[in-house]
């Protein structure tokens, strides 16, 4: 008789969940995955894919602004918020249903409740003990919200992708990823939209003529960005003073807003979990510590993703995912590579970057820069005033590329074939001998030729 009922129990049925239970599932191990919510996950369900559907929605206000410098007469044209969250909600019931199809298709048993660890083999779901050689941990993350007075009336991404109107007037606090891409959906559908952010700058983490040009172009659209600004409170308003919320900020001044939404990062889904109990370490940032291998201070304990708190996307989780898939279930020893990791913004323009940014490099390298600015070819006839930003870091010491940066349309298509070549360790004279394709924006990145002049230093 087996010594356990399965191989591998995974908990979270999210990107990495699926992609690790499914390849065990596969390669013969007998797996059941449980999820208490939807199955797909953050990226899925309440991340990645709702939110691209939304700015690719919310984009066609742009399209048909643009249109009328090439001769188009675009009239009545006018937006239905209900219609498009009702579409992309169907899109979603689909999406549940293939990757449910997917699991059952690689002999995964799935259990819809909340799985808690009791012990380093056994899990409780639904009343219910199972036990299993290893347990992957795939919970990934959740919006987190600062307490303040008035957090009860604010809301994050979930609730943004469902919301029954398009507020008109829209405080965002954060000026990370989702503060920007959710300011760009709901500005270019016609809301007013504030970012409060604290610091001084939106994207922090992002190089620094990358937050600077995107910041510039988001403000251009109309998009406020209140800097080194704080919330104090938010009050509900009545009807007679006139709905909506005051935002009390820090200074002491006041506005009113439709909608507060929080977009203040994100924490891992550790609590409740049973993990303390069970001896499963945390670090200092909450999220499980594990080794390169995705195992944690439990040997038959595994975590990958969102919990883990290493790089948080989708595509990551999914490549630690088939890393442990590969090494415990194919005899196929893998480790996730974390350098250059490609990844995007969908602002409205969007941003793409892989590799270094010119502060990272300036660290530990030389570096020579190469910059070019100008109007997409798009814009010479719509008229529209938005501007490319398309940089290249690259070590004067052995010619390689550390980093592409691009703040343009199409950014997120482009740098994904360049990420390629930084893998490949491509040198900026390989850049050079590579023929660009006419007419289009990409060949800007292998026709810089000179280097930006470096600044004399400070006497
Ligand atoms: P980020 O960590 O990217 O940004 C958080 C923002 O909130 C920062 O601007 C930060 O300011 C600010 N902030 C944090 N705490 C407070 C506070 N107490 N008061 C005011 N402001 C605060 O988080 P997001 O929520 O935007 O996204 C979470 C993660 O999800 C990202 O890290 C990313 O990995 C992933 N994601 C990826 C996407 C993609 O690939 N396109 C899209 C969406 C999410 P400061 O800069 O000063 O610290």
């Amino acid at each position: 008789m087996a010594k356990f009922d399965y191989d591998l129990i995974t908990i979270g049925a999210g990107s990495g969940g699926v992609r690790a239970s499914r390849l065990a599932g596969k390669y013969g191990a007998k797996v059941a995955v449980i999820e208490e919510s939807r199955y797909g996950g953050t990226c899925v369900m309440r991340g990645c894919v709702p939110k691209k559907l939304l700015v690719i929605g919310s984009h066609f206000a742009n399209h048909f602004e643009d249109a009328i410098g090439y001769g188009w007469s675009v009239q009545g044209a006018a937006h239905d918020w209900g219609a498009m969250i009702a579409a992309k909600s169907k899109e979603l019931d689909r999406l549940e249903g293939v990757y449910r199809r997917i699991l059952r298709d690689s002999n995964v048993e799935t259990v819809d409740g909340r799985g808690v660890l009791v012990d380093p083999h056994t899990v409780e779901a639904n009343g219910k003990r199972m036990t299993a050689e290893k347990i992957l941990v795939a919970v990934g993350g959740w919006p987190a919200v600062p307490e303040f007075p008035g957090r009860e009336h604010v809301i994050t991404s979930n609730e943004a992708l469902d919301l029954p109107q398009r507020p008109k007037r829209v405080i965002i606090v954060g000026g990370g990823y989702i503060a920007v891409e959710f300011a760009g959906i709901f500005n270019a559908l016609g809301s007013d939209v504030t970012l409060i952010i604290r610091s001084g700058q939106i994207l922090r983490g992002f190089d620094q003529d990358v937050r600077s040009t995107l910041a510039e172009e988001i403000e251009k659209t109309g998009i406020k960005i209140k800097r080194d600004y704080l919330i104090r409170s938010v009050e509900k308003c009545t009807a007679e003073q006139g709905g909506g919320y005051s935002v009390m900020f820090d200074m002491g001044d006041e506005v009113r807003a439709d909608c507060v939404m929080y977009a203040t990062g994100r924490a891992p889904n550790t609590g409740k979990l049973g993990l303390a109990e069970v001896g499963v370490k945390l670090n200092s940032k909450n999220a499980i510590a594990v080794d390169e291998h995705n195992r944690t201070s439990i040997g038959s304990v595994f975590a990958i993703g969102d919990v883990t708190d290493r790089i948080n996307l989708t595509p990551v989780a999914i490549n630690e995912g088939r890393a442990f898939a590969e090494a415990f279930y194919n005899n196929n020893p893998m480790t996730m590579d974390y350098t250059n990791v490609a990844s995007a913004v969908f602002s409205q323009p969007p941003v793409a970057t892989v590799g270094l940014t010119e502060e990272q490099a300036r660290k530990t390298h030389k570096v020579r820069l190469f910059i070019s600015r100008f109007k997409p070819m798009k814009h010479t006839l719509s008229g529209r005033d938005e501007r490319t930003l398309m940089k290249l870091v690259v070590d004067r010491a052995t010619d390689k590329v550390l980093g592409v940066h691009m703040v343009g349309d199409d950014a997120p298509e482009i740098v994904q074939g360049f990420a390629v070549a930084l893998k490949c360790g491509a040198t900026k004279a390989q850049f050079d001998a590579t023929v660009g394709i006419h007419p289009t924006a990409a060949e800007e990145f292998v026709t810089m030729r000179d280097p930006v002049p470096e600044k004399e230093p400070e006497a």
